[in-house]
């Protein structure tokens, strides 16, 4: 996968001024969408990934005629994506096609009742109401509250970069006004008073690594983005939206490199210079952005700086989000009765998240997201068949040293039995595959700090200004881009990231 040409199809003409170079470390979400942008800016752009194929946590398995997305399922923003192509004289439509997704997911909680989150306000009013009548106003209330967060820290802070405290003391007022230290749970709680329904409708920061009793309540605006665009999924999965996006880079001119993994960020002085890959290569670069871990970036792929070391060191001692545990599954029959995304309610709500957030060992009982995308999408599986995920979020790595190689089967084993008894009848004896995913293996495939699944948790001391900047603050040629900097994890936010990030790139190269 490796293409040169330039954004016209021809090779640079001689004697034409040499074209500006970028590496981009990492193809997840955020490291595409700025391979992208900077490629259309006119930057030659090399995107390098370590793994075999690029999506980062949207990796694709293919076991047995089985398609399973690895991560992201709940496309939201669709508009965030339609810019890339935008950005690229392309159009979205040409390759990749978004399918609606409704109810956005079905809630279930272990007493048997549901709630089906739909983009249809009677409908939500009527399932409210069966919860608790007074919550139907309440709910208007927190709608409109989660609209406000979302002009104020979507659609005017999301892809700007926090570089100095100035741009936080900016936002400052409009933070204020929002009660943004207050925590996602305890607004909703101000405006809805059934519990069930408290937990519908702030259990969404755990999407993007927020505990919802402590991250900030800014996190409420997931909701009104949901509602403002609806909820998708992409026609082939969510690998699909990723190889149409490498597609849509390659396709104007950009590079991409799989299996090639980057040990080391070379340096001049206080500038960046390229990389070199473990297999010895050097990709020279005038612009270097990082979209692989943040503690790895520093500590490992700058390790032999003072740099490197001393940002390492003062990440590492920062709060990081959960991890997760998946397992993939394919079941000889296809399962309609079950919608795409549920959400399986555990007995317990704010004390399993504190123990997924704070807890020294697994906790004994879960809650569980199970995806069943053969019922938007059947290509993902044989015909007649249904391939699924179920996750698990977990404590990472730090608070919780697991033995995963262990526990792992152990952990899979009560995860499918609970399904099988409340959720999906003769589950084992319809499997067909099974694998599974954990936190150990974000840390050895994704080189995730301490295994967790979304960087660093975004609390509100860890957000905006508090988060690693878009572009490093003492290295003045290198950028981050991804979870693990301004806004923050989810597809939106990296995709926002990538934002930032490039217009930072793209002003320094014209600049020098
Ligand atoms: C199971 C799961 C489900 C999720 N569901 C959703 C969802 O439904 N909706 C949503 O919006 N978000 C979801 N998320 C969150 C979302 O997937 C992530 O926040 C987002 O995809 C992270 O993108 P990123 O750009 O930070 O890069 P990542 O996806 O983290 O990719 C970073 C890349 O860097 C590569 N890399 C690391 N080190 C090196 C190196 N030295 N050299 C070269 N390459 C390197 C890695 O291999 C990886 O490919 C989910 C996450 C998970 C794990």
């Amino acid at each position: 996968m490796s293409a040169t040409l330039d954004r016209d199809g021809t090779r640079p003409s001689e004697g034409a001024p040499a074209r500006k170079r970028a590496v981009v470390i990492g193809a997840g979400f955020g490291g595409i969408a700025l391979a992208i942008r900077l490629q259309a800016a006119g930057i030659a752009t090399t995107l390098l990934e370590k793994r075999d194929r690029p999506g980062g946590r949207a990796y694709v398995y293919e076991d047995a005629g089985y398609t399973f997305d690895a991560g992201p399922t709940v496309i939201t923003d669709p508009s965030a994506l339609e810019e890339l192509f935008e950005a690229a004289g392309r159009s979205m439509s040409d390759y990749v096609e978004l399918l609606p997704v409704s109810p956005f997911y079905r809630l279930c909680w272990e007493d048997g009742r549901a709630f089906d989150y739909v983009n249809d306000q009677a409908e939500l009013d009527r399932q409210i109401e069966r919860f608790n009548p007074k919550d139907v106003e309440g709910y208007r209330r927190f709608l409109a509250y989660s609209k406000d967060v979302f002009r104020e820290g979507y659609e005017k802070l999301g892809t700007v970069p926090f570089l100095s405290f100035r741009d936080m003391v900016r936002a400052g007022p409009q933070l204020a006004r929002l009660e943004a230290w207050r925590s996602v749970y305890s607004k909703v709680a101000q405006f809805i008073e059934d519990d069930h329904l408290r937990q519908a409708f702030s259990f969404h920061s755990l999407l993007v690594g927020g505990n919802p009793f402590a991250t900030s309540s800014i996190y409420a605006l997931i909701h009104a983005l949901e509602r403002q665009w609806g909820v998708w999924f992409p026609r082939g999965g969510t690998g699909a939206l990723v190889s149409g996006l490498v597609r849509l880079f390659t396709d104007i001119g950009g590079r991409v490199e799989v299996s090639a993994e980057v040990a080391e960020i070379t340096m001049d002085g206080q500038r960046a210079t390229g990389v070199r890959l473990k297999d010895g290569r050097a990709f020279p670069a005038d612009v270097v952005a990082s979209n692989a871990d943040v503690v790895h970036t520093y500590g490992n792929l700058l390790g032999g700086s003072d740099r490197g070391a001393e940002e390492a060191k003062r990440l590492k001692a920062k709060r990081w989000s959960m991890s997760l545990f998946v397992i993939y599954f394919g079941l000889k029959t296809h399962r309609p009765d079950i919608q795409h995304h549920t959400v399986c309610f555990g007995a317990r709500y704010r004390e399993l998240v504190s123990e997924i957030f704070k807890g020294r060992s697994l906790p004994g009982d879960f809650s569980l997201y199970l995806h069943n995308p053969c019922v938007t999408d059947p290509s993902l599986a044989p015909p007649g068949a249904g391939a699924f995920y179920v996750l698990s979020p977990v404590p990472h790595l730090g608070n919780a040293d697991i033995d995963w190689e262990r526990e792992g089967p152990l952990y899979r084993d009560r995860i499918l039995d609970y399904l099988e008894a409340r959720y999906i009848p003769g589950l084992k004896a319809d499997l067909a595959t099974c694998r599974i995913f954990t936190p150990a293996d974000f840390k050895s495939e994704l080189n995730a700090h301490l295994g967790s699944a979304f960087s660093l948790d975004p609390v509100l001391t860890q957000s905006a200004w508090f988060r690693p900047h878009n572009r490093d603050a003492k290295v003045p040629n290198l950028y981050l881009v991804g979870a693990g900097t301004h806004p923050g994890a989810g597809v939106p936010g990296v995709v926002g990231s990538a934002k930032a990030t490039a217009g930072l790139m793209i002003a320094d190269v014209k600049a020098n």
